[in-house]
């Protein structure tokens, strides 16, 4: 497993392989010249978190943080 940080929107992007062809996910911007990284394998809940919210947006935290709020 592979990662690279796109120098534009700053997210990160996997693969299985170190591919010479790398786009970003998020912005399409052409990572290709990035260097990969290999991406760590102990799982991290909170990074786990962090890229569910950059896939899904803010809305969902918006959206749990209203219903907290609520229920308090
Ligand atoms: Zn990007």
């Amino acid at each position: 497993m592979y990662t690279k940080q796109c120098l534009r929107c700053e997210n990160k992007s996997f693969s299985s392989a170190s591919a010479r062809e790398w786009e970003c996910p998020y912005c399409g911007k052409d990572l290709a010249e990035e260097k990969a990284r290999r991406a760590n394998h102990n799982i991290n809940i909170q990074s786990i978190y962090r890229i569910l919210l950059q896939k899904k947006g803010f809305e969902v935290y918006r959206q749990t943080a209203y219903l907290s709020s609520r229920s308090n």
